[in-house]
């Protein structure tokens, strides 16, 4: 349950470091002025304690991540940027987290796989505590979890309120994917995003020539599955529009 789910107060308070290793730089806390006298007398270089921050944020987000296809997928396909998958599985999230760092050992000397990363989260509770307002630039739904029955609908990801939190945490222009094998699954995240006053849905002719749609509908697990069985995907996607400016 979520009782075990630990969230930091505020992004800054997460230990980002750890997920991203190599993108971790030390930052000595400011020292009292005892350290600067004891180091003159001794004249012994004191380690100051630090603290590690990442030389960049997060700007992916893959909600509901599963067994971390997408995110694999990514890595040499996005070099620059820091992707983050989010599951609420504990075990799925150790596959994935395993998976992650046995590819960055058998990459080492491409330095690939770097900039991914899985953390166990309920993305229902708490996105901000995660992310600061217009953080990310892309946030993949990928084959949420259907909940059919009418009674289930309020557990779905995408809703009024959880559109709310996501265009919170998305960047003015920034897009959300989303996939799914559900036509009405589908009609449901197309009427909520198009509902919502901070989203716009992005042209067929944009989403074709974007290359990542394709990586989307091919490279989950998920999305896989779903081509075996020769099922349909539809895809739709949904522009950040900018706050509305008041005179
Ligand atoms: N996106 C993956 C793919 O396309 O292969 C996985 C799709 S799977 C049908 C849905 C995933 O969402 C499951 O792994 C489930 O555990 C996860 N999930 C469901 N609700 C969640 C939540 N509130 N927070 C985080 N993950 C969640």
């Amino acid at each position: 349950s979520d009782h075990s789910l630990i969230y930091p107060p505020t992004p800054e308070q997460m230990d980002w470091a750890s997920l991203y290793p190599h993108y971790a730089v030390e930052e000595p806390i400011e020292q009292k002025t005892e350290a600067t006298e004891s180091e003159e007398t001794t004249g012994q270089e004191l380690s100051a304690p630090a603290i590690r921050k990442l030389t960049k944020n997060v700007e992916v987000a893959d909600i509901g991540c599963g067994f971390g296809g997408l995110l694999i997928a990514l890595a040499p396909v996005l070099p620059e940027t820091l992707v983050l998958g989010l599951e609420i599985r504990v075990s799925v999230t150790q596959f994935v987290e395993d998976r992650i760092k046995a590819l960055r050992v058998q990459n080492e000397e491409q330095k690939l796989y770097r900039n991914i990363a899985v953390l166990r989260a309920n993305t229902m509770k708490f996105m901000p505590n995660f992310f600061n307002k217009g953080q990310l630039n892309k946030i993949f739904i990928c084959f949420p979890d259907p909940h059919f029955k009418a009674r289930k609908h309020k557990q779905r990801i995408v809703s009024t309120t959880l559109n709310s939190e996501y265009a919170y945490v998305l960047r003015p222009g920034g897009i959300v994917y989303t996939i799914t094998d559900v036509p009405d699954l589908h009609e449901w995240m197309v009427g909520h995003f198009n509902a919502h006053p901070a989203f716009e849905r992005v042209s067929e002719e944009e989403q074709e020539a974007d290359p990542l749609v394709e990586i989307m509908r091919n490279e989950t697990e998920e999305g896989k599955k779903v081509t075996r069985h020769n099922g349909q995907k539809h895809v739709a996607l949904f522009r950040r529009l900018e706050d509305p400016q008041w005179p």
